[in-house]
Parts: structure tokens; sequence; C-alpha cells
């Protein structure tokens, strides 16, 4: 029996990533309030937010003084935009402070509002930096099987998941597609990690070849893939694929919207995956998720080139009305001070042996077939056979399934397909760590119950 709320909810709202057929009869989960890791339904119920709302609110949900900075701000200057070389200072400091962290050399800093809206930029700025080149062929982006990028037209066209692909015909054209990095499950019998990895390397190139080198020209991926279902990819992997590009002369963009800030213990996922991009796409912890904002981290070379075409055409026709939102941006500027001040990432660093040492406990669960991630990030993967790495029939739905259950439990997780993830917020202590697998574990049993 739905409440007065769900059935206003139902009867007025189209929910993304939702079943819209068997929503009707379940209607939402009503979240009213929060605190540190914890959020608050609309009956008072209490629940870890082992998920960090879509693995974007790093400080959790009480920072008092990220909420200050934004009323301060909105009484000084609610709005302003960056269009016809209007400026406002928090835009200003936000780019600073970006450029300063950015493990790569950094020109210049475009912002917008969402992930999938800096990955719509990157797209633009590959193909606008090869025009203005003079290499109007050179406009293929490779992305990856299972990587998730966003879901506007070009970014949903860089998503390799079916869908965000299906009856909405994409993707657009010049995007390709390579094999995803998960040894599980695309490994070979037999072939090692390292093997695997030389193996979709030669992948890439031969892809690259095929197409015609003069046609291609960047590679995006997420360090760890995370919607696609939490993917490592191999040791060595990084490494072979960035010979790959270089010999070919392909831009590597590091899709750090879900990494960056913290999520794998280091400041971004590139660094701990060992990655050298040229550009990156950061969104979500930039501002713990207290405000919509995305940055484009743009080299050397391409604003060269945008400045070329400001030569040749006139303005550079692209920017949204929030791009460098003030209040967004100083927004931005508290949380990135607040990470350094309070050693946030290093937190996340030695949370992050805890949170490990309850999930390798869960490896030899009877239902989980695999357990993988890095830092404060993980995936569990449910199988009908251990042993054969045998799936589920998707139409049992055991992850949505469990993730009900975890749900009663008082804990928030995300089902992707039988995939459960955790991505708690990075302020997560020890004690919280344990709580949460606590219920997590009851939760698995249920569902061990429940699908037998
Ligand atoms: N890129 C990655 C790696 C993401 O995880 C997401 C969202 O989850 C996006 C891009 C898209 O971001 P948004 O939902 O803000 O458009």
């Amino acid at each position: 029996m739905l409440t007065n709320l769900q059935t206003r909810d139902v009867e007025t709202l189209v929910h993304p990533y939702t079943n819209l057929d068997t929503f009707r009869s379940t209607g939402p989960l009503v979240l009213e309030s929060g605190k540190g890791v914890w959020v608050y339904d609309s009956d008072g119920k209490a629940y870890i937010e082992g998920m960090a709302g879509l693995w974007c609110t790093a400080l959790g949900y009480d920072n008092e003084e990220i909420v200050e900075t934004a009323r301060i701000q909105m009484s000084k200057m609610p709005y302003t935009h960056l269009f016809g070389a209007k400026s406002n200072d928090p835009a200003i400091e936000l780019a600073e402070k970006l450029k300063e962290m950015a493990p790569m050399p950094v020109s210049k800093v475009f912002f917008g509002l969402s992930g999938s809206d800096a990955n719509d930029t990157q797209v633009k700025l590959v193909w606008y930096y090869n025009n203005a080149l003079g290499r109007p062929k050179k406009k293929k982006i490779i992305a990856r099987l299972k990587g998730y990028h966003g879901v506007t037209v070009a970014s949903a066209s860089l998503t390799g998941l079916p869908n965000n692909h299906i009856d909405f015909d994409l993707p657009i054209a010049n995007i390709l597609h390579t094999s995803c990095p998960h040894h599980y499950r695309f490994g070979l019998e037999g072939e090692s990690e390292e093997d695997f990895a030389t193996r979709l390397a030669n992948e890439l190139e031969e892809l690259i070849l095929r197409e015609g080198p003069d046609t291609v020209a960047a590679y995006i991926a997420e360090p760890v893939g995370g919607a696609g279902g939490v993917i490592v990819p191999p040791a060595t992997y990084y490494e072979k694929i960035q010979a790959v590009l270089k010999r070919h002369d392909v831009l590597f963009i590091a899709d750090e919207v879900i990494c960056g800030f913290g999520r794998l213990g280091t400041p971004f996922g590139s660094t701990a995956m060992g990655m050298t991009p040229d550009t990156m796409s950061l969104a979500k912890a930039i501002t713990s998720a207290y405000f919509p904002l995305s940055a484009v981290l743009i080299p050397e070379a391409i604003h060269q080139a945008m400045i070329d075409e400001s030569r040749k055409i006139g303005v550079f026709g692209h920017g949204y009305t929030y791009s460098g939102h003030p209040v967004g941006a100083a927004i931005g500027v508290k949380t990135l001070e607040i990470y350094e001040r309070d050693d946030v990432f290093g937190h996340a660093a030695r949370m992050s042996p805890r949170f490990w040492k309850h999930l390798d406990a869960l490896r030899d669960h009877p239902l989980v077939g695999e357990v993988r991630g890095k830092g404060l990030v993980a995936g569990l993967e449910l199988v009908a056979d251990k042993a054969t790495k045998r799936a589920f029939e998707p139409r049992r739905g055991v992850g949505a399934k469990a993730m009900a259950l975890a749900q009663e439990e008082g804990l928030i997780l995300r089902a992707m397909g039988d995939t459960l993830a955790l991505c708690p917020p990075l302020i997560i202590k020890e004690a919280e760590i344990d709580d949460l697998f606590d219920r997590f574990g009851r939760a698995l049993n249920r569902a061990e119950e429940l699908v037998r």
C-alpha cells in the first residue's frame, strides 16, 4: 500500500534507472534528511548510505561549512556567468585549485554541471581540436564496453551498456567500443591477468589499425569502472594501452567522475591506476554533490587550437548558462579546502583496510562469485555457481532482491545486474564500516535463503 507521498510521486515523476512498469506498484523510497553517513526516510527509518548517493557525497550529509559557504555566496552574488568575457571570483579560484591539484599539466578549466556534459564537452573539444589542426578525418573516439560516461547523446554513446543504447538510436557515428578489462568474466581459461592485459592492448591496436590511425582521435576510460559493475583493470593494462595510444597519436581522456577526489585513496584515480591522461572529466565529489558541478581539464595543445579557431571563426561556441556558477564554484573551493585541511583522502586510505577486511571475509560467501574494487569502492558479483562462475538468470533479479533486502536492513547499496556496489562517503568511520557490513551480511544471508 503506497503512502500519500509515494502515490503523488508515482503520478508525477519519471525516475532514472528504474523499471517504470514495476515501479508503479512498488513506489519510491522517499528520503528526507541526512547526518554523517546516515540518511532518514519519510517514516524516520535510518539507513547507512552505502553508495554515497550516486558515488558522490564524499563528505556525508550534514557538512555545515558547505551550507554556510552556499548561504554566503548566495546572498553576495547568487548568479553570474562566464559568457562574453564575464567572470566571478569563485570560478577563478576553483580553476586555479584544480590546475594545482591535477596530476598532469593543465592549461585551462571548462566548467559544466554534470559528468555527462563534461564528457560531451570532451567529445566536442576532440572534434574541434582536430578540425583546428586540419585533420578533419581524425574524429573517432574509442570507449570500453561496460564503461559509463553519462546519458546525453554523445556521452551515452560513449557509455558501453545496452540500456543506454537500445531504442534510443545510439551510439552516434564515430564512437567505437573496445573490450571490457574484466578478467573474471572475460579472461580466457588459464589466462593470467597480465596476458589478458596484453591481449586487450593488442585488440585495441588492431581496432585502431583497422579503422585507420588517421581517423582515431581519442580513447576514454574510467580508472576503475563504476556503473558498469565496479571493474578494476588488471595489472599492466594501462601501461600497455597507453603505449598503443602514444604510437597512434590518440588522446587519452580519463573519466574521473567517480574516482576523482579520493575514492581510490589518492586524489585522482589516474594516479592510483598508473595512468597519465591528456585530459580529465571531473564531477560528483568536486562539490561532494552539494551542488551540480563538473569540470574538464584542458591541456595546452587543445587550448592553443581553441585560440586558433577563435582567430579563424570568432567566439568559442560552447558553454552553459550555469558554467562557472558562483555558488557551485564557491562550494567546490570549500570542498577542496576541507579535503586538504582534514586530510580526507588520507582518511579514506586509512579506512580502506577495515573496508577490505570485511570484503575479503565475504569472498567465501556461497552467493559471492567475485569481490572487486579499490580504496573505498567495491563490487560483489552474485553467482548461481561459484565454481563455474555461472550467473543467475537475469529474469530472477537476484541483485535487485538483495538490494531490497539490504534496504530492509537499513543499508543503501546499488545493484547493477547481479553486482552489488558499495561506495560509502569518504568520511565513514571504522565502527560505521563494521555496522555497514553487519547489515550487508544479514542481507546476503537472507538473499541466499531466498534464491536457493
Ligand atoms: N562518468 C562517470 C564515470 C559516471 O559514473 C557518471 C555518473 O555516474 C557520469 C560520467 C555521468 O555523470 P552525470 O550523471 O552527472 O551526468
